[in-house]
């Protein structure tokens, strides 16, 4: 998925006036009046002219994308947003639970085009339930994952095994088992779908057009977005910019990427080092510094927020991209600032994993900084579902020390700020009434 060449990884670039480009974004809404058309049903492939990259009839569909923008006032206020200026993509409603079935859609049409029999790839959980899902619900292909041992969450993982995929746990951490993916994907002729892909990147695309569907066609100020391999905010640039060439919109949001503090090499080279896409003429040299520093201080990515936790994003160059594009910026945000955002999106009523709520977090750090201003159109991507870990939300909430000092202790997390504790009494009418009583 690399460049013989170069070396870089490959992009798909479409020759839009060759194609039927559409005239209008509200073209789009037309299909949903014909949504027993699995084609129109889907959230990917109602978009189908804006990633035109494979005949119609091989495109892979499991139903992905239904997935909604919702105000929330609620978490808005968090933010410190005024009412009306925050809305969640929530695409923790997709079938694997994780936006990652938009890329998974187009990924597996690209392989099911080249006739491949076998897929692979190292996830930190949701990227193998998604695959796991799609080689399940279509029999095209087999699923092989690679994941690294005790740093996946279970959520994840046990969708991983209920599909049947050929699970393979490495002694290492994400960054160790997507080295050996590739290695064993070339070696073995094995189709692969990480992020690397850039297939994946087009489906991804998708996610913002239903951001602007969900807001009339118009374009918000601030998209915000959690960064891990950086595959989302590299397809919502690119989705952003195209968009904006073919005429369809007159202007580009602003683009906040946001990493946690254990696994900020993002942060650190775009906000520290300066290191810009500067039109593809990136400061390797500075990339690479960082990276044997990085390795000679045996320095391990480390965050509660599993799939955001890498340290050499595979999809840097094109993420730098995007940001020249939005006139990005990159925010870092504490597990603690984390975890404290996640139980107000939970008691917003929508609920997310830890790393979807960097952008919940992320963003009421840039308005603390008086970045993104209260009355701004600020859109938060909620990248995956509550129930993928359930650990990380027990051990938040809960009054068993021994939980919290596992899992949370150790990463630093001292005060949950928005706990909900379970209250403990004996099996006895007399103190649950009490409890009730006292609490309720
Ligand atoms: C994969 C994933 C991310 C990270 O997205 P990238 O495109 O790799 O930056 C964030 N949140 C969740 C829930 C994910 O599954």
């Amino acid at each position: 998925m690399a460049c013989p060449r170069c070396g870089s990884l490959l992009d798909v670039q479409y020759e839009w006036d060759r194609l039927p480009a559409p005239r209008s974004l509200r073209d789009f809404e037309a299909k949903w009046a014909r949504r027993q058309d699995p084609y129109c049903f889907s959230g990917v492939w109602r978009f189908y002219e804006l990633l035109p990259f494979a005949p119609q009839e091989f495109c892979v569909t499991v139903g992905e994308g239904q997935t909604l923008l919702q105000p929330s006032d609620g978490v808005g206020e968090y933010i410190g947003l005024k009412s009306g200026r925050l809305f969640l993509q929530y695409e923790g409603l997709n079938p694997s639970g994780s936006f990652k079935d938009n890329g998974m859609a187009a990924a597996f049409t690209h392989a099911r085009l080249i006739g491949a029999r076998r897929a692979a790839c190292a996830s930190t959980g949701n990227t193998s339930a998604s695959l796991a899902l799609y080689c399940a619900a279509t029999r095209l292909m087999r699923a092989i994952i690679f994941v690294g041992s005790g740093k996946i969450a279970y959520g994840k993982l046990s969708q991983a095994l209920d599909y049947g995929a050929l699970t393979i746990q490495i002694a290492g951490d994400f960054d160790d088992a997507m080295a050996r993916v590739k290695e064993v994907s070339q070696q073995l002729g094995i189709y692969l779908v990480n992020s690397v892909n850039p297939f994946r990147l087009e489906g991804q695309k998708t996610i913002m057009y239903r951001v602007l569907e969900g807001l009339g066609w118009e374009v918000p100020d601030w998209v915000v977005v959690p960064g891990g391999n950086l595959g989302n905010s590299s397809a919502f640039g690119k989705a952003f910019e195209e968009l904006y060439q073919l005429g369809l919109i007159r202007r580009k949001p602003r683009l906040a990427v946001i990493n946690a503090v254990g696994a900020n090499t993002l942060y650190i080279l775009y906000e520290k080092q300066k290191v810009r896409w500067n039109d593809g003429q990136v400061a390797r040299q500075t990339v690479a510094d960082y990276y044997a520093q990085m390795d000679s201080e045996g320095r391990r990515a480390s965050t509660i927020a599993s799939a955001i936790e890498i340290n050499r994003p595979v999809n840097l160059d094109k993420c730098l991209r995007a940001l020249q594009w939005c006139q990005g910026l990159v925010r870092e945000v504490t597990d603690e600032e984390i975890l404290d955002a996640k139980a107000q999106v939970g008691a917003g009523g929508l609920g997310c994993e830890p790393a979807s709520a960097a952008s919940v977090a992320g963003a009421k750090k840039l308005v603390a900084e008086g970045i993104i201003s209260p009355d701004e159109r600020v859109v938060c991507v909620l990248t995956g579902h509550v129930l993928k870990d359930p650990t990380a939300t027990v051990a938040y909430h809960t009054t068993d020390q021994k939980m919290f000092n596992e899992v949370l202790g150790r990463r630093g997390v001292r005060r949950p700020a928005f706990a909900n504790r379970p209250v403990s009494v004996s099996n006895n009418l007399e103190e649950i009434l009490k409890a009730i009583q006292l609490y309720g």
